[in-house]
């Protein structure tokens, strides 16, 4: 039997028998795990506090080899960010974020990039208000953990080179017409090489421009704002390239887009 400490955030929180809770966390150190807190559902215990989605707690546990749930010894609340649980629209996208994580197979030499990821995220969501672009810069950080960012240089079918030379650090696409996002192919079609399938997504020429611009960016530590128009397109486009490599549709995506788009 091997006992962790460690820090965990609820993922998902599930009742179980009459007074106590199964939880999943993410933890640094074991990735993804699952056990019953006993008296999870009981105010009088103190316990149910820890039991609310995206707290962050300090945990000790054990893992019997074989065993689906672990066995927790010690939990504590450290973080309880309040603020997302009031928000509806702060908890629908933290929803989504957490579906997204439920749905990744998350190896145990990477748990901490994924959980650093996710509590920076969670942070941001219950600081700020933007809570789309929080969940893009989550989204794109995601994509590359997982290693499956879309490729932005060339088409994925011609393989012409999608960009003009610009002076500036900027790029821009060669043609102002829109692109697609394939999301079997893992990258771009050009205006030649757009089809009509489910599997693909238009993207204008601003959106596909911003995708590229901040990828750079982040390496040369310069940070681009995307307009309404880009986070919208996006959204769809990212949750389609998701949808399509998870192999299923993620639920808390229609409840999120039903409030996030009004008007
Ligand atoms: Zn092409």
């Amino acid at each position: 039997m091997k006992v962790i400490e460690t820090d965990g955030i609820v993922l998902k929180t599930m009742d179980f028998k009459e007074n106590d809770s199964i939880l999943t966390f993410l933890t640094p150190e074991a990735g993804k795990i699952a056990g019953v807190l006993h008296g999870g559902k009981s105010t009088r215990s103190g316990n149910s506090a820890k039991t609310e989605l995206f707290v962050t707690n300090h945990l000790e546990f054990s893992i019997k080899t074989g065993a689906e749930l672990v066995r927790i010894r010690k939990c504590e609340l450290l973080v309880s960010h309040a603020q997302i649980r009031q928000n509806y629209s702060k908890f629908l996208h933290a929803c989504y974020l957490s579906e997204l994580l439920l749905f990744c197979e998350i190896p145990v030499v990477e748990s901490e990039d994924y959980f650093n990821l996710l509590k920076r995220t969670i942070s941001q969501l219950s600081e700020f208000d933007n809570c789309a672009e929080i969940k893009l810069n989550f989204e794109m950080q995601l994509l590359k953990l997982l290693g499956i960012s879309p490729s932005l240089i060339s088409c994925t079918v011609c393989e012409n080179f999608l960009w003009k030379r610009n002076s500036g650090e900027l790029m821009s696409t060669k043609y102002s017409i829109p692109y697609q996002l394939d999301a079997i192919q893992g990258g771009i079609r050009c205006p030649d090489c757009c089809i009509n399938s489910t599997y693909t997504v238009a993207l204008h020429p601003g959106s596909l421009s911003f995708l590229y611009n901040s990828q750079s960016g982040r390496k040369n530590g310069f940070k681009i704002k995307p307009t309404q128009n880009n986070l919208k397109e996006l959204d769809q486009a990212l949750n389609l390239y998701f949808s399509h490599f998870f192999g299923r549709n993620l639920k808390s995506y229609s409840l999120l887009k039903d409030n996030s788009w009004k008007n």
